[in-house]
């Protein structure tokens, strides 16, 4: 297993927000994490990536104990994510939030920065060679000049995703890469998320659009209030009853 979660718990307060949940992630494949609202989906993806840190239990990658490092440092590691609402930079332009993506990749300091050393003067033009790479990636080359705000919805999400993939990640952690999109507008979102499992990235992702998760994805983790409830193939999880209850009845 590329990833793997053993127990993880988190507790805000009288609250029981993660469970004991355990699932591994293979390498090269597409797992999909849903469950309703509240079930403890986006703070499963912040105790992974590092934002926060489980009341118990552990995250492994490549068999490396990683659980409770601070974010940037996962983020060294290769886990790359995006967040429920994006958090791109509306005043600036589409190469600019692509370049500071790259960051987690570079090492320059403040000195190779002012002095423009050797170092400095590599790493530029590593960004730039990569930030074209993927501005042609998700489709936006013709947009590299203009500013974020400017964008329709369904091409900032695409941007949210090309921000996580400049850092070269071996996972990129998608949250809700649809939220705010409506149907008719997911098509580029899959075939993105399609292009990268063929890069070779393994792809996490919280979904609520069903069809598109049933169309796209390799396997299922279903959560309900904070426990893992089910874990399958799309078919398996539609079928099961556990997860019907949980969507239905309660
Ligand atoms: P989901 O993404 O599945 O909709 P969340 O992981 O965002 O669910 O939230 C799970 C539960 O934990 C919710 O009841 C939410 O209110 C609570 N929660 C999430 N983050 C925090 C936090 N930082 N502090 C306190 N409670 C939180
Ligand atoms: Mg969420």
């Amino acid at each position: 297993m590329l990833l793997k979660i053993e127990k993880l718990t988190k507790h805000f307060e009288g609250l029981v927000a993660n469970n004991n949940v355990e699932f591994g992630l293979a390498r090269g494949e597409i797992l999909a994490i849903i469950g309703p609202n509240g079930a403890g989906k986006s703070t499963l993806f912040n105790l992974i990536s590092g934002m926060l840190r489980p009341t118990s239990g552990k995250v492994y990658l490549e068999g490396a104990d990683i659980t409770g490092l601070k974010s940037h440092t996962i983020a060294e590691k290769g886990i790359a994510r995006t967040f429920q609402t994006t958090t791109l930079f509306d005043e600036l332009r589409v190469v600019d939030n692509l370049a500071i993506g790259h960051k987690v990749r570079t090492k320059s300091g403040f000195w190779d920065t002012l002095f423009h050393t050797s170092r400095y003067q590599r790493e530029r033009e590593e960004t730039q060679a990569k930030v074209m790479d993927v501005l042609e990636f998700i489709g936006l080359k013709h947009n590299a000049f203009d500013f974020v705000s400017t964008l329709p919805q369904e091409a900032q999400k695409r941007l949210s995703i090309g921000v996580a993939l400049v850092s070269e990640p071996k996972i990129i952690l998608l949250d809700e890469p649809t939220a705010g999109i409506i149907q008719d507008e997911t098509d580029a979102i899959t075939d993105l998320i399609f292009k990268i499992k063929a890069k070779g990235i393994t792809v996490c992702l919280i979904e609520h659009k069903m069809r598109m998760v049933m169309d796209l994805v390799d396997r299922i983790v279903v959560l309900n209030y904070g426990s893992k409830i089910a874990e399958g193939t799309p078919e398996e999880i539609s079928n099961n009853p556990k997860v019907i209850e949980a969507y239905l009845g309660g």
